[in-house]
This record gives C-alpha cells, structure tokens and sequence, in this order.
C-alpha cells in the first residue's frame, strides 16, 4: 500500500448524475432498496462491446491499474472501503450502504484482497460506529458528511489503512520470511496496530506477495553480486562508485509509480535499517562492509 493523492472532486460523471443522487436518496429512506452495482461501477460498453467500468477507468488513471492494498497490476475490482451490505464485526449493522456511491469510499482492489476471508465484508473499528446516514436538522441527508475523512466517520478509528488518509510509511515495513525466504510485511504503529490488522484483514503476506517481494530483492543482490565480480579487479573507489550508481538505479525505479510495490522498493533504497536487514544479510560476510559503506555514501550524497 501506498499513499495517493486522488481528488475527491474529480468524480467519475456516473456519481454526479441526478438519476444516481435519486437512486441514494431512494437508498436512505428505503435502506433495503437494491444497490445499483452498474452505479457504483459505472457499467458502459466499450467499442469492441465489451462491459467496462468507468469508475475503475477513473480509479485506474489514481492507482496506474494496481491494488489500493497490495499494489499488484490488477484488473482491479470496485471496494468499497466501508462494507455497502452489512459489517462482519457487526452483525446487526445492515452496512454502510448510503456510501454505495461515494466516490472517497471506493477504491481499486484485486480479487485476492477484495475476496471474502480477505478484506470482504470487513471494518473493524476500535472507536464508535456509526449506524445511520448523516442528516441535517430539517431531516434532509447531510450530503457533506459522506468522504471518508469527515469527523464522525473518523472517529470511528478504523483499523484499515485508507491510502489517501493514512500515509502507510507510518505504519508498515517489511522484513525478511526465513521460512520461504520471501519478504513479510509487518506493522509498525504501536499504539493502533493498524498496520498488523491491515495486514491481517487483506491477508498481505500470502504467499504470492512474499514470493514476488522476495524476487525484487534477489534480483538487486544479483546485480550488487555482478557489480562486485566486475569491479574485482579495481581499486576499492571504483568498486564504491559503481555500487553507488546501482544504488541510483534503485532509486530511479522506486519512484515509477507504474511499477508495482513501491512502498517496498521505496523503504529499501531510502531505510538504512531495511537495507542492511533485508539486502546486507544475504550478501556474503567479506561483502557486507564494501556495500554497507557505499550505500551510506549513497545516502549522503557521497561520490
Ligand atoms: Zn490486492
């Protein structure tokens, strides 16, 4: 997970149509009433008739067609953040349905994250849950008060992450799996544990994303590995000032942002911590100083 930047006010045309904020205020005041899954997609054939989503298409140019949660290429599903139908930690709780059509409360999710016994119908709070749509004194729906960062939603301290309130920096990392010598991602907040129940309710350490993670970093420590036969036979400074090149490499592709896992690529080339626990322990002992000592460089600004 990362953090994105999306504007709440740049909603897919589908949300701002009349006939959709008909459809919600049927919604409200008829909580059983159908929720429209060709609104909260924006179903619409395309040219070579196939059926598109035109929230996804939206959602997609956001997140560049990966994950809100584990940042794989997808073709992603439309989430809703707070569960439409009903809440599994809640069972009289009929579900967050007058924000079916909230633009801040959906968000691109593959089927691995989205599934049930994955994120589901999952939100699991840790403050006072909020059962009813907001309204304004006359009774009216208080239409302001349905993005995901309005108070009384807030105070309702999610454990999920959101990735355009909470900065996930803040609360994950990443070390290394002995068992499948993949890479695990872990919690760091200590007061919420929000990054350890995020994890847990998106199942982010299943065995695909440890494996792909764990790839990425075998193939850094194969080309540090190349890097060192290469430069053998030169003098120590130049051994440093490739080394350092490759750390600029590393770098260059952390901040693609079409690329996936950039949380992960982000902390190791930017964490001296999860650098050396990660990408020092698996190099050689008679390596580790040579690197160790060029990638402080590198982080100083050193040539
Ligand atoms: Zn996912």
């Amino acid at each position: 997970m990362r953090f994105i930047k999306r504007d709440w006010n740049d909603k897919p045309a589908i949300l701002t149509k009349q006939s959709t904020l008909d459809a919600l205020t049927t919604l409200v005041s008829l909580p059983e009433t159908t929720i429209k899954d060709s609104i909260y997609r924006g179903t619409y054939k395309n040219e070579q008739n196939l059926t598109k989503s035109s929230v996804i298409d939206k959602l997609n140019i956001y997140y560049h067609h990966k994950c809100a949660y584990c940042e794989t290429l997808s073709t992603p599903e439309v989430e809703h953040y707070r569960p439409k139908r009903s809440v599994e930690e809640e069972t009289s709780h009929r579900g967050y349905y007058w924000l079916s059509y909230e633009w801040s409360n959906l968000l691109p999710a593959c089927h691995d994250c989205n599934k049930r016994g994955s994120k589901g119908t999952r939100f699991p709070i840790n403050g006072d849950r909020v059962f009813m749509p907001p309204f304004n004194e006359n009774g009216t729906i208080d239409f302001s008060k349905f993005k995901v960062d309005t108070e009384v939603l807030l105070n309702e301290r999610p454990y999920l992450l959101h990735p355009e309130i909470d900065n996930p920096t803040k609360f994950l990392s990443f070390e290394r799996d002995y068992k499948n010598d993949g890479i695990a991602i872990c919690g760091i907040d200590i007061e919420g544990e929000r990054g350890n129940k995020t994890i847990e309710i998106c199942q982010l350490n299943r065995e695909p994303l440890k494996i792909a993670r764990g790839k990425l970093i075998d193939n850094i420590v194969l080309t540090i590995n190349l890097c060192l036969k290469m430069l053998d036979l030169g003098e120590i400074g130049n051994i440093k000032k490739g080394l350092i090149e490759l750390f600029k490499i590393e770098k260059e592709k952390s901040i693609d942002i079409t690329q996936e896992h950039i949380l992960f690529r982000t902390l190791i080339i930017t964490n001296e911590e999860i650098f050396e626990q990660i990408i020092l322990s698996k190099l050689e002992l008679s390596q580790q100083s040579i690197v160790s000592e060029a990638f402080k460089a590198y982080k100083n600004g050193d040539l």
